[in-house]
């Protein structure tokens, strides 16, 4: 029997009129129903797919769109992608693919730059519709917390909890990007230092498994599943809301930038910062002297005002920091929210020149903090005279070790890390750039995996399964029988290649 879609089943075929109602596991493709009479004809029992609230989808143009992501170069076409109107479609689909072995990639905003949120020839769940944020309540220990669909992006999540005066704790620098995403990869930012990642201030989570099974997991209920969805690239469930861990929000913040001349005084006082705690961000960045060698440190530091802090005080936040004060100083008062979302309006100017849209091959790496100086310093001689194209910058900033406590975010063992990222900007129809660019990140990343460093990964580096086995070190063996138990036929979250088949 072919399957007959409810009415609520809202479906969109490859043309007006052709709405999906099976999967024909032999030919591994969507039955559309004006197919459905040839099937029928030639007596074939194709599997029919569950009723849906939202839309499964197969025109070109939606295919097209999920076979692309932020880094512009890789494609991998999925058979068919699904906008769910509920999480049971998420359910409901993901049991259907368990069913007949069809892979499912989950898709926030797709920001990743390799493919990791693609799939070929399998199903994506697209859950930007699961964009729900509230309420916000306090847990059982008086924390406030929020609870959000893992497709809502980060602005929208701080825009409703500043009406309650909170915040989440840490921010990614930019924030259009879904809860799910970063959660899957750590979510790192400036606040890091004093919070630890996105991942380490999550109470709760409600995934769909590998198997089809809606749970809900925390420290202390499935907390097996917990820690193996949380940084775990999705490979063991989708996420479909979390609850997050809220703070008190400060009105406006002092954001300070301070040039700095030599690369071992800028992380040194990176150190200092991230220890003393007196700024709650701190960032830093590294630019070229006119078409040279890369040695503009920029130490970005925030302080936060009331009711999160004490009344910025410039020379007491300053004191002894040895920024090169002839050079020139930044300190602004900025509102919470701005200062947040800063790169909003060099992402519209990008966008509009059309250059948000260019190639990404981004390169992402944990330095182990006592081999910083000389990494950092051999990474950034090989870029001399390279431009990182529109947009493109190196960010090199400090986190605190101990507050790293999500197991699948590797990073080295070292009490202050450093996040080294260079985000190139390339001109998508120069593979030849593009292929030189991944062989190249490839290189520095075995330079620092040797010296004892990981790659945060959510970037562009070519990877095998034994490199992500020395990825994960001594918690692969738990993260890879995580994997059989919650998705025992290896189909989620393929792009990312982890456990290859
Ligand atoms: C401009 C820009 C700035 C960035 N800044 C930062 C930063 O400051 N700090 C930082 O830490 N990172 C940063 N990133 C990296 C970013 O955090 C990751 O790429 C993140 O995964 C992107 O989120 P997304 O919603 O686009 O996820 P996608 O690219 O859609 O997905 C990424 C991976 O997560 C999986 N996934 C997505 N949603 C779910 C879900 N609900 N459940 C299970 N798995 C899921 C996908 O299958 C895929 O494997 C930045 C990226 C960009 C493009």
């Amino acid at each position: 029997m072919l399957h007959q879609p409810s009415r609520r089943t809202v479906l969109h075929g490859l043309a007006a009129g052709a709405g999906v109602i099976a999967f024909d596991p032999v030919t591994r493709t969507w039955v559309t129903d004006r197919m459905a009479r040839r099937y029928a004809l030639a007596g074939a029992e194709p599997a029919g797919v569950p009723p849906l609230d939202g839309s499964l989808l197969t025109d070109p143009d939606t295919l097209a769109a999920a076979a692309d992501d932020f880094g512009h170069y890789v494609h991998r076409r999925p058979i068919a992608v699904l906008r769910p109107g509920s999480v049971a479609d998420v359910v409901a689909m993901v049991r259907y693919c368990a069913a007949h072995g069809i892979q499912v990639a989950a898709r926030g905003q797709g920001h990743g730059t390799n493919g990791q949120a693609q799939t070929d020839g399998g199903l994506v769940v697209e859950t930007s519709p699961l964009h729900t944020v509230g309420p916000v309540t306090n847990g059982p220990d008086g924390t406030p917390t929020v609870r959000v669909g893992a497709g809502a992006v980060w602005s929208a999540v701080v825009r409703a909890t500043l009406a309650h005066g909170l915040t989440p704790p840490v921010f990614t620098d930019y924030l259009e990007l879904s809860v799910g995403g970063t959660l899957s990869v750590g979510g790192l930012g400036g606040q890091a230092h004093l919070h630890g990642a996105q991942v380490d201030n999550v109470t709760e989570l409600q995934v769909v498994t590998g198997t089809g099974e809606l749970l809900t997991c925390s420290a202390t209920s499935r907390a097996d599943l917990f820690v193996a969805v949380l940084a775990g690239l999705g490979q063991c469930a989708v996420i479909v809301s979390a609850t997050l861990r809220l703070v008190p929000a400060p009105v406006s913040v002092r954001h300070f930038l301070l040039p700095y001349t030599d690369l071992a005084t800028f992380l040194d006082d990176q150190r200092r910062l991230a220890g003393d705690g007196r700024f709650a961000y701190v960032e830093g960045e590294v630019a070229a002297q006119p078409g040279g060698a890369y040695t503009r440190y920029t130490l970005e530091a925030v302080a936060y005002g009331p009711p999160a802090g004490p009344e910025p005080d410039d020379t007491a936040l300053l004191r002894g920091l040895r920024y090169d004060t002839s050079g020139v100083v930044t300190r602004e008062t900025l509102g919470y929210f701005d200062f947040l979302d800063r790169l909003a309006p060099g992402v519209a100017a990008l966008e509009q020149a059309g250059l948000w849209s260019w190639s990404h091959p981004w390169l992402n790496l944990l330095l182990p903090g006592d081999r910083a100086p000389e990494l950092a310093g051999a990474l950034l001689d090989g870029l001399a005279g390279q431009e990182l194209g529109p947009g493109g910058v190196v960010l090199l900033y400090p986190l605190v070790r101990d507050l790293l406590r999500t197991p699948l975010l590797r990073a080295p063992d070292d009490p202050v890390p450093y996040l080294m990222a260079v985000l190139w900007t390339l001109d998508p129809s120069d593979r030849a750039a593009i292929a030189a660019r991944e062989a190249a990140n490839r290189a520095a990343y075995e330079t620092v995996r040797a010296a004892g460093g990981t790659q945060y990964p959510v970037g562009s580096i070519p990877m095998t399964p034994d490199d992500w086995q020395a990825q994960y070190g001594r918690v692969w063996p738990w993260f890879a029988a995580a994997k059989r138990r919650y998705d025992p036929r290896g189909l989620l979250a393929p792009g990312q290649d982890v456990f290859p088949d």
